[in-house]
């Protein structure tokens, strides 16, 4: 049995890798400081003899004999990461620091959670893992984007200075269940929207896309990627390459929730990007040919399932 750590275990996407590596028959110890996850999102797994959890913050060092660890922990919605902006680059920044040193003194493979906001506002489309991104390094989405390309940046340090096992996969907006309603994510924000028959809030024109991940899609990629031999280090792009328009996804929406919703305009946040789409043709030659599996229709389903359970409507 492999012990395995993933930090921010209590939020959305770690609820579900917690809950896959129990299922797949391993020890799994999850660490978090319910700044965005909740004990809601896993308690269903607190009874499992083989799941611990601890409440810790990886700005501070932590300690533990574990074989393998998954790095999570980071506010990953704008309005989450931009709240405290100072403590989410202490967090992706001082967090990487303490999980790697961890890993060294261990010598545990470690897999890091970064994402396509390293690409910025992307002006190679779609992007591939070679392609060095276009980020504003003093804007207000600088202390996620620039605190994760740190990250990375430490990652591959560590692994040619210490020789440190390391994976790097770089996520594509992902959604599902136990996304938090309040999340301001635009998934879940206009699925609450749909249901509550209130205004769909479009920012800008609604012309800009996004390519939208199932999270059990991602949770595999991310397996897949723990498992490859120790020549792959990454970054791999982990994303769905169907791109939507904004208008297109608040289009769905309506008809999957039957709403009787209508779209209205906004201001666009600063430094917002335009268009994403990743190139998962590197993820499909060393990931086992994996590729996303659940379109956006049945992923919206069983979101908006979800949702509708937790805002109870
Ligand atoms: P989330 O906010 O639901 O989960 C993050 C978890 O980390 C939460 O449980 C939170 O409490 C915890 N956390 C935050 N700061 C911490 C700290 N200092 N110490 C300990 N725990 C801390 O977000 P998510 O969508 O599940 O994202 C998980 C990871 O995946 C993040 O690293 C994020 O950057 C990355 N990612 C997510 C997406 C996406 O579309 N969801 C895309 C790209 C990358
Ligand atoms: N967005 C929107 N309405 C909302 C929330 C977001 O139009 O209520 C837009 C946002 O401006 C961005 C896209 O949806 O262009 C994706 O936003 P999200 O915060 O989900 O992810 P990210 O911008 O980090 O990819």
């Amino acid at each position: 049995m492999r012990k395995v750590l993933v930090t921010g275990g209590a939020g959305f996407i770690g609820s579900h890798l917690c809950e896959r590596l129990l299922n797949d028959g391993n020890e799994v110890i999850c660490l978090d400081n319910f700044f965005t996850g909740s004990k809601e999102n896993i308690l269903h797994l607190l009874q499992k003899p083989y799941f611990e959890l601890i409440r810790h913050d990886i700005t501070m060092p932590f300690f533990i004999e574990v074989d393998e660890i998954y790095n999570l922990a980071c506010p990953a919605s704008p309005i989450h990461y931009q709240y405290n902006p100072i403590k989410t680059i202490k967090t992706s920044v001082m967090g990487a620091i303490n999980m790697l040193g961890l890993a060294k003194r261990i010598k545990a493979r470690i897999l890091q959670a970064s994402t396509s906001e390293v690409y910025g506002d992307p002006a190679v489309h779609p992007q591939t893992e070679n392609y060095w991104g276009n980020v504003n390094p003093i804007g207000v989405r600088s202390c996620y984007d620039e605190g994760k390309r740190c990250a990375e940046t430490l990652f591959f340090d560590y692994h040619r200075q210490n020789k440190v096992d390391i994976k790097v996969v770089r996520i594509f907006n992902t959604y599902g269940p136990r996304m938090h309603p309040n999340d301001g994510r635009v998934v879940s924000n206009f699925i609450v929207q749909a249901l509550q028959n209130k205004d769909i809030t479009i920012y800008g024109s609604g012309k800009q896309t996004r390519s939208f991940q199932y999270v059990d899609d991602l949770i595999e990629g991310m397996i897949r990627m723990m498992k490859t031999g120790s020549g792959i280090t990454g970054p791999v792009n982990i994303g769905n390459p169907i791109e939507f328009t904004m208008i297109e996804l608040a289009e769905l929406v309506i008809k999957l929730t039957g709403s009787k919703s209508k779209l209205s305009f906004h201001a666009l946040p600063d430094d917002d990007p335009v268009q994403r789409k990743p190139d998962i043709r590197y993820a499909q030659e060393v990931l086992n040919n994996w590729v996303p599996d659940v379109d956006l229709e049945q992923g919206l389903i069983k979101t908006i399932d979800y949702l509708k359970h937790k805002i109870k409507i």
